[in-house]
């Protein structure tokens, strides 16, 4: 199988994902008695655990990159660690991520409850007008440079109210945002042995003076659903190697006497689906690739057009969008849904690809084919979606929930750790309702 680098799938083989799931929002949120994200009014309702500093237990968070619900179904693979946490903690029927469902953009609004609009990683390569760079989230310097990164990652709202933290990877925290870094972070080497990684966070959970926070990162089984396809055998063993180190991780807690006290969520960024090499969109069949400068290429497209040339791009764009299978929206113009048009980091015009379909050109095309497996597309698609499990002493026990909401995620994580939260775009009080009101 050939594949095409500068396709966005490009994201996993050297970063983060975090997972997403799941069904429509109104499912979610509709039931819910308060009228906002007001934490303080969230906080005051009876279903939510209440969390004192005496009696705050560590969290866990724990991404694994590309995994949908489907792969958790019995049958799919042996997964008998994360099947004991969903049998005695929460389980999702998925987690809905962020647009677009790329690893950088979705991983970095789980731990700021921010929407990529918001947080300005707005995809997994970003160009910023501002400064008139461009940040590859596969630079490491890109990776240290607090510019970039916006809103308050858990660890640094940990940090700054006394508690203490610690990451085995996670997109932003080589970064000192807000003048924070975690007091434990380790920089994203994809060589670093999953062994290597739940062996030091295990330590960080059971040293003298323990950790309130950590976050363990697995970049696979992203990496073998674009290589092999979706429901590929190689995804399966991916899967199963990771559970296998959440065994060993489970295993060194149990031993040193902590696991009942540690509260464990495990999310992934996005999911994942099969593409198909008879579905490719070649953007240069449409417009001129010499007016413009595409940041990003599939399944959405960044496309800046050169100066005086916007009207004619988006023209073109959208005289074929009828019998192409994308939309093409100016910034401006993109649904409020996806969150994304107030961001100047957004380029001037977005094509968005309909599922399975690719946006190429035709020189890459022939010399690099296209991944077996992508994501990125509208989170509307349930293939689009994660994973969401939560198990511990401040979580309730064998409860299955719908859909969660990543944006949700870190008001949970504020909550669970008794901290104020940081202005954000989720709801307490919708994934509270969810998980605590049964
Ligand atoms: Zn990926």
């Amino acid at each position: 199988m050939k594949r095409l680098p500068h396709f966005t799938a490009i994201c996993l083989v050297l970063l983060f994902a975090v997972g997403c799931s799941s069904q429509s929002e109104a499912e979610n949120g509709e039931e819910s008695q308060n009228n906002g994200n007001s934490e303080q009014e969230a906080n005051g309702d009876s279903y939510l655990p209440e969390i004192t500093d005496d009696d705050r237990k560590p969290l866990l968070l724990i991404g694994i990159d590309g995994v949908k619900p489907s792969y958790l179904e019995e049958g799919f693979a042996s997964t008998p660690n994360l099947d004991r946490l969903i049998d005695d903690g929460v389980v999702a029927e998925s987690l809905k991520p962020v647009f677009p469902s790329l690893t950088f953009p979705n991983l970095y609004s789980i731990v700021t409850g921010l929407y990529p609009g918001s947080h300005g990683i707005v995809g997994n390569t970003v160009y910023d007008p501002s400064r008139g760079m461009t940040l590859n989230m596969r630079d490491q310097e890109a990776q240290t440079d607090p510019e970039w990164w916006g809103g308050e990652p858990i660890w640094v709202s940990a940090e700054q109210q006394g508690l203490t933290a610690a990451t085995f990877f996670w997109v932003g925290s080589e970064a000192e945002i807000g003048g924070v870094k975690p007091t434990h972070y380790i920089s994203y080497n994809s060589r670093v042995p999953h062994s290597a990684r739940t062996d030091q966070v295990a330590s960080w959970l059971t040293d003298d003076d323990p950790v309130d926070f950590a976050s363990l990162y697995f970049a696979s089984p992203d990496g073998a659903g674009h290589e092999h396809g979706a429901g590929a055998p190689e995804v399966v063993e991916a899967l199963e190697a990771v559970d296998h180190q959440i065994g060993r991780l489970i295993s060194q807690l149990e031993n040193r006497g902590v696991w009942p006290d540690i509260n464990i969520l495990v999310v992934s960024d996005h999911g994942m689906t099969d593409l198909d090499e008879e579905k490719v969109i070649f953007l240069d069949d449409i417009i001129d690739l010499s007016d413009v400068d595409v940041v990003e290429w599939s399944p959405v497209a960044m496309i800046n057009p050169k100066p005086g040339k916007v009207s004619d791009v988006y023209n073109a764009l959208k005289e074929h969008e009828d019998e192409e299978h994308y939309s093409v929206y100016r910034r401006e113009d993109l649904p409020e849904r996806f969150h994304l048009s107030n961001h100047p980091r957004v380029a001037d015009i977005v094509v968005i690809a309909d599922k399975p379909y690719s946006l190429a050109s035709q020189f890459f095309f022939s010399q690099q084919g296209l991944f077996s497996g992508g994501h990125g597309f509208d989170p509307e698609y349930p293939e689009m979606h994660g994973v969401f499990l939560a198990h511990g002493p401040d979580l309730p026990n064998g409860v299955e929930i719908e859909t969660v909401e990543l944006v949700d995620i870190y008001s949970l994580m504020a909550h669970l750790l008794n901290l104020e939260p940081a202005e954000h775009d989720g709801s307490l009080e919708r994934i509270g309702t969810q998980i605590f009101a049964e």
